[in-house]
């Protein structure tokens, strides 16, 4: 370090944490040498206890703690400027990321909040839940603190519910990352290669998926969702093909993670419609209607309750997957401009960013064909223009 800065990073240091003096010598904070805190009420909602504060020297960034919430107690909305990692210890606890289904989480579970995500995390109403929280700071924050967690946004089931709140958040979504993961940059593939009927080049691309992490669930629900855009055909074909992929996997002694069902019950009737109309609020950023609705209303009736109810209420994929899936099979469909456009702005109200969403049409480019990625990247270029983005 410049020597005459220096001085001013430990002054600053000493000013802003008692405990950050460099040593060369190991420290133990023994148990019992620090009170337990209560969650600043400001941050949480019921009662959470913070115990084993810990924080290492600077050049070093990590800090944590071990945070126990009673039932039914929860984070505020927050991000992590360089994100978090939990280890759950005890308990039966939530975690949900804006945009995306509340996940239950059990003692010996790690979760990975990426940079930048809103998100809470908390107890069950029935069981408390502890966990050792981990995060490393940035100018020497560790977090953002937003608004609290609602009733309704705790229950998670009640959807529509959150009709409300969700045009009032979703605005707020940071992008969760600027580029995709190994296994997300695989859904626009295989739904790319689903939408045009390219088995030879689905059965690379699936196995690519697989390989990458995607659970067969997850695979599953990808091409199941895909028959409301491409239809019952091609959906089948798909799901045959990545029967026999799997099948031929465990062949070669590949055993691929079955992955999970959806962990909720999905409501029916009335229930059901208000559900699949929030999410398609949600998702769409705004009621929708127009003229063909009028004309034929019974076709949102089934986007309502069928695409954005039935199916969407399903956790086992995440919003982000389901629309990338969507976007590269739009892609991938001559004609469906307008649709594509409308799921390129849906994708950055689901925490993707147009960066992800510029590597969508590389990805296409690279691995899928040319026509589709055009399709893709003109899109995104009208959607960001048409935001003002
Ligand atoms: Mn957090």
């Amino acid at each position: 370090m410049n020597p005459l800065i220096a001085p001013l990073v430990a002054l600053s240091l000493l000013a802003g944490e008692t405990c950050a003096q460099a040593s060369n010598e190991i420290r133990i904070s023994s148990a019992g040498s620090q009170p337990s805190v209560k969650g600043a009420a400001e941050n949480f909602t019921g009662t959470v206890r913070v115990d084993g504060l810990f924080k290492g020297d600077h050049p070093a960034r990590i800090g944590g703690g071990t945070v126990t919430f009673e039932p039914g107690a929860r984070t505020a909305w927050h991000t992590h400027p360089l994100g978090q990692t939990l280890i759950v210890t005890a308990g039966v606890g939530y975690v949900q990321q804006e945009g995306g289904p509340r996940q239950e989480i059990h003692p010996g579970d790690i979760v990975w909040i990426p940079p930048q995500t809103r998100h809470w995390h908390g107890a069950t109403a029935a069981n408390g839940m502890t966990h050792i929280a981990i995060a490393e700071a940035q100018d020497g924050k560790a977090v953002t603190w937003a608004e609290k967690v609602s009733e309704a946004q705790y229950e998670g089931a009640s959807v529509a519910a959150q009709k409300v709140v969700a045009s009032q958040t979703v605005t707020h979504t940071q992008p969760a990352s600027d580029t995709l993961s190994a296994k997300q940059q695989t859904i626009p593939l295989i739904a790319a290669f689903m939408s045009a009927s390219d088995m030879p080049t689905l059965n690379v691309a699936l196995n690519q998926g697989l390989d990458a992490g995607l659970t067969v669930s997850e695979a599953k629900e990808i091409l199941t969702q895909l028959y409301a855009y491409v239809g019952f055909p091609r959906s089948l074909n798909a799901l045959t093909e990545l029967m026999n992929v799997v099948e031929a996997r465990k062949q070669r002694g590949i055993h691929d993670a079955p992955g999970r069902e959806p962990s909720r019950a999905i409501p029916t009737g009335e229930a059901l419609l208000a559900a699949g109309t929030a999410n398609q609020t949600r998702i769409s950023g705004g009621p929708v209607k127009g003229p063909v609705f009028d004309f034929a209303p019974v076709i949102n009736q089934f986007l309502q309750a069928h695409l954005f109810g039935d199916i969407f209420e399903r956790d086992n994929l995440d919003w982000q997957s389901r629309e990338l899936a969507t976007v590269g099979a739009l892609a991938a469909t001559p004609g469906a401009e307008s649709q594509l456009r409308s799921h390129m702005r849906a994708s950055m109200r689901v925490g993707l960013s147009a960066e992800q969403l510029r590597q969508v049409s590389e990805v296409l480019a690279e691995r899928g064909d040319e026509l589709s990625a055009k399709r893709a990247s003109t899109a995104l270029t009208q959607a960001l223009s048409a935001s003002g983005g």
